[in-house]
């Protein structure tokens, strides 16, 4: 279990996360969403050990992350960020590189069992010798996430991993996260914007506004509410077949031939 108690953060001065607290089990995946600007990249820099806390404590069983030395932490926590900078190496460099912490730079036979396991999730065969500054950012965003499962880690990060996939990757790519979470029974983080995506994938949905966690919820339990003050927008939701629907009011009051709301 992950125990994130207290946790502040902030920058010059200014209060980037206030008093973070909450939980996360193993097997489950905690969507987080919220408005641009809400904190959700910062807490998830923090939690990663990538941003110094000021306050609290990030504490997976009896093991505070906060004081992990670099090695042990990439055996723990797989962090894929919102924006990264891509190295001038292959594919299948990237992919390696995902098993250094654990067999320096000499791929073992089992460490290319794993890595050739990914290769197949991911469909990557056709790409792995070009050189990943070349792809586009869908496919991108799928190396890089491969490389974080490649890892193996108890806490898996992901912030918005789907934002540049077309929409039958972001279906597939969801669906090997969970399966890796549920197989694995490893901790999974992940920001998404889509809640569509973010009621049928996840387990719990965090909600995060102004530097701060307003709603952490199970998904089940979403309410029209809960969108409509995080996001302030008004939203519509329908269940069907114990699936939650979401869906966005709008108007078209100045078109002049059909006015209408819906
Ligand atoms: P989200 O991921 O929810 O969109 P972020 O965590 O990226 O939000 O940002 C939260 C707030 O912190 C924003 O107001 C942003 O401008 C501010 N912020 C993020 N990084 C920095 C930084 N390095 N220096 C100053 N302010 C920052
Ligand atoms: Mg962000």
């Amino acid at each position: 279990m992950l125990y994130v108690t207290n946790l502040s953060f902030s920058i010059k001065n200014k209060k980037l996360l206030k008093s973070i607290n909450f939980n996360a089990n193993q097997g489950e995946i905690k969507v987080f969403i919220g408005p641009n600007g809400a904190g959700k990249t910062t807490l998830l820099k923090v939690i990663a050990n990538i941003y110094k806390k000021d306050k609290g404590e990030v504490r997976l069983a009896q093991k505070d992350i906060g004081l992990l030395k670099p090695k042990e932490l990439s055996r723990i926590v797989s962090y894929m960020p919102q924006f990264s900078e891509v190295p001038d190496i292959t594919v299948l460099e990237v992919l390696e590189l995902g098993r250094y912490t654990y067999c320096g730079t000499k791929i073992k036979r089992q460490d290319r069992d794993i890595i050739n396991n990914i290769i197949d999730n991911f469909s990557l065969y056709s790409i792995l010798n070009l050189n990943i500054s070349t792809l586009s950012g869908g496919q991108r965003q799928k190396v890089l996430l491969a490389s974080c499962l490649i890892q193996e880690p108890k806490i898996l990060i992901l912030d918005e991993p789907i934002s540049h996939l077309d929409p039958k990757n972001q279906l597939d790519v969801l669906r090997i996260v969970k399966k890796f979470t549920k197989e694995r029974n490893i901790i999974t983080l992940i920001v998404l914007h889509d809640i569509q995506h973010a009621l049928h994938y996840g387990d719990k949905i965090l909600m995060m506004k102004d530097a701060q966690i307003r709603y952490d919820i199970n998904t089940k339990e979403i309410q029209k509410y809960h969108l409509n003050e995080v996001f302030e927008i008004q939203a519509k939701l329908f269940k069907e077949e114990n699936h939650t629907f979401v869906y966005y009011q709008h108007s078209h009051l100045q078109t002049k031939k059909y006015p209408h709301k819906h």
